[in-house]
């Protein structure tokens, strides 16, 4: 059994350690090569041919239009600005999207004239499309707003016919792809998708650095200089745009070489394990859902206090997103999948790496186990 001195790091649907690749990218961005993009003399064309390499490794993954790709500080910046379009004022979004959706949608809907309307997904997590349908009917809206993959239970929607349903009904469609980009193929070759939103720091890229898809017609965010085709002003941050480039491009090579099915399949590993070795565990994520994502429930257990007794066994995992941690609200994801409420307490979500080996996978349900038995009998 491994000691205590090594860190097993559960917890990448929060945030990913930065690839060595990828800092070794950014690094002469951070040093040497440290001219404004904006400007035309050597030191500055440098930082501009970073930037671009970067938007065509990003479009690249994503198999678009590098002028389609605008950079923002994450993918919550990407959010509010496809909300914020004055010419929004009725939205459909899905009753698990992100906090950086859901909140802005609860402002409108409280302050504003704008309205907002939510579809709920059925028990295991999913938008049935005939009831979408049904939505889009009746209420019509200017902006559907669904999320790829969800931050808690990895579940995928089916975005693609979605967003086709709303392009033949001539409604404008936003899918925020911040758990799900890296993780799956996405193309956006022949899709219907009009805005996209995602985070570099989900897939081994810098923190403070997202995209959004744009294809439409948008108003800016950030009036300023000519920066992102003078949609979203302000000096660049090469670094960390570098960076991202270089972390897609390293994703895109990792679905090329099946490493996503390689995770699934530790996932797989990880969560049959835990059910033959615990009694009264629910698996909340369900079958179609990112390769990295077991978020799982152990009845009567608090969540909390066994998500820092495996701290203290070096596993770092976490209870919900990091947006809902450290409140101790039951997280409404797992109650829009009806998770029974014994069970909700008690859920944690681990997100594997693409490195961790069925050694740690072992330790990890041993010392759950240990925890779990322990919690339950004192
Ligand atoms: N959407 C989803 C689905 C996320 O998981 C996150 C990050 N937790 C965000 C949006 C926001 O990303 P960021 O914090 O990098 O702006």
């Amino acid at each position: 059994m491994q000691g205590l001195n090594k860190t097993i790091y559960m917890d990448n649907a929060s945030t990913t350690a930065l690839l060595p690749e990828v800092l070794d990218a950014m690094m002469p961005y951070l040093t040497t090569e440290y001219g404004n993009a904006s400007n035309i003399h050597s030191l500055g064309y440098e930082a501009k041919l970073g930037i671009n390499r970067a938007r065509k490794q990003v479009a690249d993954l994503l198999q678009c239009e590098p002028e389609f790709i605008y950079f923002t500080s994450g993918a919550t910046e990407s959010n509010n600005w496809v909300f914020q379009q004055p010419s929004f004022t009725s939205y459909l979004i899905s009753n698990i999207e992100h906090d950086s959706i859901e909140n802005i949608c609860h402002y409108y809907d409280k302050f504003t004239n704008k309205t907002v309307c939510e579809i709920c997904v059925d028990e295991h997590g999913i938008i049935n499309l005939k009831t979408f349908n049904e939505y889009l009917e009746y209420y019509f809206p200017d902006l559907v707003s669904i999320i790829y993959a969800n931050n808690e239970i990895g579940v995928i929607q089916d975005i693609e016919s979605m967003a086709k349903i709303c392009k033949a009904s001539g409604i404008k469609f936003h899918t925020d792809a911040t758990q799900a980009l890296g993780h799956i193929p996405i193309s956006l070759k022949h899709s219907s998708i009009n805005y996209l939103s995602a985070s570099a720091h989900k897939i081994g890229g810098p923190k403070g650095v997202g995209l959004l898809y744009c294809n439409s017609s948008i108003d800016p965010l950030l009036y300023g200089g000519h920066q992102e085709q003078g949609l979203r002003g302000g000096t660049y941050n090469v670094a960390g745009i570098v960076g991202y480039g270089k972390a897609c491009e390293i994703a895109r090579m990792k679905l090329l070489k099946n490493k996503d099915g390689e995770l699934q399949n530790k996932r797989r590993y990880f969560i049959s394990k835990i059910k033959d070795s615990i009694e009264d565990v629910q698996i909340n994520t369900p079958i179609d859902s990112v390769p990295n994502n077991a978020n799982i429930s152990f009845l009567g257990i608090d969540g909390e206090t066994l998500m820092m007794l495996l701290n203290d066994s070096g596993i770092i995992c976490s209870t919900g997103s990091a947006c809902n941690s450290g409140t101790k609200e039951a997280s409404r994801i797992l109650e829009a999948i009806n998770v029974a409420p014994e069970y909700i307490h008690g859920t944690l979500r681990f997100s594997l790496g693409y490195d961790i080996s069925i050694k740690d996978i072992d330790y990890v349900v041993s010392q759950i186990k240990f925890y779990v038995d322990y919690l339950r009998t004192h």
